[in-house]
Order: C-alpha cells, then sequence, then structure tokens
C-alpha cells in the first residue's frame, strides 16, 4: 500500500478505537501529539524500503534506506512482523519516557496506543496486498488476505488508488458525522474552551 492509503488507515483505525474505548478526556497537547504519533504509526513498517518518504526526506536520501533495508533484511520482513512491531513499539515507548519531562501535560500511555495502532493497522492493510505479510517471524510464512493471491490489491494500483483509499476517506467522513456530538464535545472542551 501507498503512505496515503497507510496515513487513511491509520486515522480510520484510531477513529474506530476511540468509538470502542472512548475516553474521557484529554489535553489538546495530547490529542494532537497521538495523532502524529498515529500517522507515524502508519508509515513506520515501511522503514525498510529505500524509496520510503521517511528517507527521501533525509540528505543522503535512499543511501541510508538501502543500509536500513540490508539490515532488516529487505522490504517485507522484520518491521512486518509482530516480533518486529513489538520491538518498535517497546524502542517508542522508551523514546516517549525519555521526552515525557518536556511535555508533562502529554498523556504518553494514550500517544503511545495511537502509535500502536497505526503500526497495526499497516500490518492490517498490508495484508491485503499481493505481497502478504510475515506475521509470524521467524517462521517464514506470509500471511494474506483472502487466501488466493489473485484477488488481493496491488499496491499503487487502480483497486488501492480508486477504492481502497476514497473508501477510507469516505469512511472517516461517515464515523465523523455519525459521531458528531462527541466531536463536538471534544471542541467545545478543547478547543473552543
Ligand atoms: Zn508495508
Amino acid at each position: 500500500m501507498t503512505g496515503r492509503t497507510h496515513d487513511a488507515a491509520a486515522i480510520t483505525f484510531l477513529g474506530a478505537a476511540l468509538i470502542i474505548y472512548p475516553i474521557p478526556s484529554v489535553t489538546l497537547a495530547t490529542a494532537l501529539i497521538a495523532i502524529l504519533a498515529n500517522q507515524i504509526g502508519g508509515i513506520t513498517p515501511d522503514i525498510d524500503q529505500p524509496t520510503a518518504p521517511f528517507w527521501k526526506n533525509l540528505p543522503a536520501e535512499s543511501f541510508i534506506g538501502r543500509i536500513v533495508d540490508k539490515l532488516l533484511g529487505g522490504h517485507r520482513f522484520l518491521t512486518h512482523s509482530i516480533i518486529g512491531a513489538a520491538a518498535i513499539c517497546w524502542l517508542a515507548h522508551w523514546l516517549l519516557v525519555f521526552l515525557h519531562p518536556i511535555m508533562p501535560n502529554v498523556n504518553i500511555s494514550l500517544v503511545w496506543w495511537a502509535f500502536v495502532i497505526g503500526i497495526g493497522s499497516h500490518l492490517i492493510m498490508d495484508t491485503f496486498t499481493k505481497e502478504g505479510v510475515p506475521w509470524l517471524l521467524p517462521l517464514p510464512v506470509k500471511i494474506g488476505l483472502p487466501p488466493i493471491k489473485e484477488f488481493r490489491i496491488t499496491t499503487g494500483k487502480a483497486i488501492e488508488s480508486f477504492i481502497i483509499f476514497p473508501g477510507l476517506i469516505v469512511l472517516d467522513i461517515y464515523l465523523i458525522a455519525r459521531h458528531y456530538d462527541a466531536v463536538l464535545l471534544f471542541a467545545h472542551t478543547h478547543l473552543l474552551s
């Protein structure tokens, strides 16, 4: 899947999680940093791709990307498994605890969960692509849905661009409209007061 589809999926999963587990109150700082963490989480597994947007923004560009690619075992390997994702989430938690003193009014637990949801959404979305995802590494099995490869999505092709991506945006708009009272309440409590 492309970066923008992963971004849209991450925010959709975050919205769904908030509907299932509503949180009583958060500071505006927590909300903004949680959304940022969610978006970063949504594209983090693709740091194993030399062409990832993440690497393109660095001065040495894909050179560093290629080295990381080798270290992580190539695309769709370690960072696309439960073990790899857990390791990344552990590092993210460590980083948040380290950064907490400079952002004391941020609920780092909620920010961390937003990041975890972002990573989880990435692996779930990639599972629907032709390549599949090696969820169970070190077991060398790539899992995909549906099980028949021909029915899965090809990254960056028409189905992703014209159905999956717009579908996620429409779903987001629907979720906001459906839970508009909660969105308004949040805006009144945290943005307009
Ligand atoms: Zn991926």
